[in-house]
């Protein structure tokens, strides 16, 4: 059974990457049986396996909690919990995603009137597989659910998801940003790179991929990447966001730079609501002279064994 999804998934990703793939499967990572995880996954969105945690995204220049993204994550009765890397492409093959989707939409509005009532005004980002981008019901249905709720809602987009379907996607896109939802392009860097597509986005927001954050102090060319980066978003009218801050010398560099806003484990790891909500008294109540000066002085590792 392994042997034959392992295949599948290197037939998969050779597809996309137009080249060849080899995997190694004396190598022993945990997998998990797609076909089992597509059978349960419909009863886990309705029976409460699933859950969110949340990670801030920290305004740079106004150190504040500018808003914050949504991760989904499964906890299975069996098999314990299981990361999105290993669920939603499972989701997305089985047409399951849009449930999911709309799921997580339905738990941050709910979440957020939570904040709202500890008196924090917060954008909450949800992750959007670019297949929904094409998907009529699933734009008529989140619409629906946005419609007179007062939630600030916004969605991070991978661009090699926009780029296999543009003009249908754009035009989705637009419609979502007209009903106030903020779009964010994902990964920036690490898909399809197209700037004729970013220059088409209805983008306030550019996310850079962690791929180019977390090598940022010990690598030649990333800073030069993510500066030109930082300067092209501007350039676009985008603020931008460096993912994978792991350290103090990166948060440092990326102020330097200009980049409007960061997040990763330096601030906090995805954490559940609750948790959340305390991080938020805890930031909010921090001492002045912490919020003028460095607002993280907690070494990197921190947060990586909470
Ligand atoms: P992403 O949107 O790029 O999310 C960032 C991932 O990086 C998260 O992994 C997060 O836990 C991790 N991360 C955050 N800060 C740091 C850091 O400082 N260092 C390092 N090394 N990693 C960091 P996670 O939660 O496992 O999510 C993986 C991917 O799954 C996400 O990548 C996103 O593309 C997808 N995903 C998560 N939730 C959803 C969802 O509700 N719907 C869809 N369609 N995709 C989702
Ligand atoms: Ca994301
Ligand atoms: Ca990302």
């Amino acid at each position: 059974m392994r042997l034959i999804e392992e295949a599948e998934g290197a037939l998969e990703d050779a597809r996309s990457a137009h080249q060849p793939v080899v995997r190694d499967l004396s190598v022993c990572t945990p997998t998990f049986d797609r076909q089992t995880l597509t059978r349960e996954m419909p009863a886990a969105i309705v029976n409460g396996e699933m859950f969110l945690q949340y990670q801030p995204k920290v305004h740079v220049r106004e150190q504040q909690i500018s808003s914050a993204e949504a991760l989904v994550r499964w906890q299975h009765p069996k098999r314990g919990l299981i990361l999105p890397g290993d669920f939603i492409t499972v989701a997305e093959q089985a047409q399951q995603i849009a449930a999911l989707t709309l799921w997580t939409l339905d738990e941050v509005i709910r979440d957020q009137k939570i904040l709202a009532t500890d008196g924090h005004d917060l954008t909450i980002f949800i992750n959007i597989s670019g297949q929904l981008l094409s998907d009529k019901d699933f734009v008529e249905a989140t619409c629906a659910k946005i419609h007179n709720c007062g939630a600030k809602i916004g969605f991070e987009i991978t661009e090699t998801a926009v780029i296999r379907d543009p003009e249908c996607a754009i035009a989705n896109l637009q419609i979502f940003a007209d009903r106030g939802i903020v779009i964010a392009s994902d990964d920036y860097g690490a898909g399809l790179s197209s700037l004729a597509y970013l220059k088409q986005l209805p983008a306030r927001e550019l996310k850079i991929d962690k791929m180019f954050v977390l090598q940022l102090t010990s690598s030649n060319r990333d800073p030069l990447i993510v500066r030109s980066t930082i300067d092209l978003a501007h350039a676009l009218d985008m603020e931008v966001t460096a993912e994978g801050v792991e350290t103090q010398a990166a948060m440092a560099l990326l102020s330097v730079m200009g980049c409007d806003m960061v997040q990763g484990y330096l601030i906090s790891r995805p954490i559940s609501i609750d948790a959340f909500r305390r991080f938020l008294h805890e930031y909010r109540a921090r001492p002045a002279e912490d919020a003028r000066q460095s607002m993280f002085k907690r070494p990197a590792t921190f947060w990586k064994s909470a």
